[in-house]
């Protein structure tokens, strides 16, 4: 560290990263001080862009940002307000789950109720004639794919290998395993759902559901939000303690 009067020539190596501080004021702490305390600080905050620091003569530097940032690790934190804390603001609300503490997610198990089934008939929602769902097409699809995998369309479900398992679970996007993307049966579950709710929301109210709907959602179960724990509040306001 080196201290240097800014009425110098100060020469910088471009090629190296320097961490530069500005030393705004020296007090010592008395009677009616307040006043310049404060002014200190806002020209020390107006020079840095709102970080600052005060070092006292014992114990550590204290720390503090304008910006709410976690300096320890650069996290910046939106700016704390009440609707930070309220789940039923977009501000506070956890953005995985909206707010709600749990989520819907397509059950694995749900999708393959019988694992002692053949593969042509393991995946419940490929079997079960959704409407508009386009069986003969999945049923093509499902040959290419157990092709590609080297397994037979009619192995029990428990006796594929479990890499076949997971290609046919979750999909894949390498055009090596069936000449094309191939979308696994837990995405293409999710995709209808969104699909079937995005054109419920078009309809008018008395209406009915649009086909299918009911039958995807039989596939999902609610669980706590893994990304708010359940607690409905973003990170951010989670992490904030008040009086420690
Ligand atoms: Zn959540």
């Amino acid at each position: 560290d080196e201290v240097r009067d800014l009425g110098e020539d100060i020469d910088l190596d471009p090629t190296e990263r320097h961490s530069i501080e500005v030393y705004v004021d020296r007090l010592k702490h008395k009677e009616g001080i307040r006043g310049r305390v404060a002014d200190s600080i806002e020209t020390a905050a107006e020079l840095s862009g709102g970080l600052v620091r005060i070092l006292p003569l014992d114990g550590e530097a204290l720390e503090f940002s304008q910006h709410y940032a976690e300096l320890e690790h650069g996290l910046t934190y939106p700016e704390i307000t009440p609707s930070l804390f309220s789940f039923n603001s977009p501000e506070g609300a956890c953005p995985r789950c909206g707010g709600l503490g749990r989520r819907r997610v397509v059950d694995p198990a749900r999708l393959v109720p019988d694992e002692g089934k053949p593969l042509r008939d393991a995946i419940a929602p490929w079997v079960g004639g959704l409407r508009g769902g386009g069986r003969a097409a999945l049923g093509k699809t499902l040959a290419r794919v157990a092709k590609a995998l080297g397994v037979s369309l009619t192995t029990p479900w428990r006796e594929l290998p479990a890499e076949a398992r997971v290609t046919l679970m979750e999909g894949s996007g390498e055009p090596a395993v069936a000449e094309a993307r191939f979308e696994g049966a837990r995405p293409w579950v999710e995709r209808r759902i969104a699909e079937a709710e995005a054109k419920a929301e078009r309809r008018a109210e008395d209406d009915d559901a649009p086909a299918g709907l009911e039958e995807l959602l039989a596939y999902t179960e609610e669980r706590t939000c893994d990304a708010c724990e359940g607690q409905r509040l973003r990170l951010e306001a989670r992490m904030v303690r008040v009086g420690g």
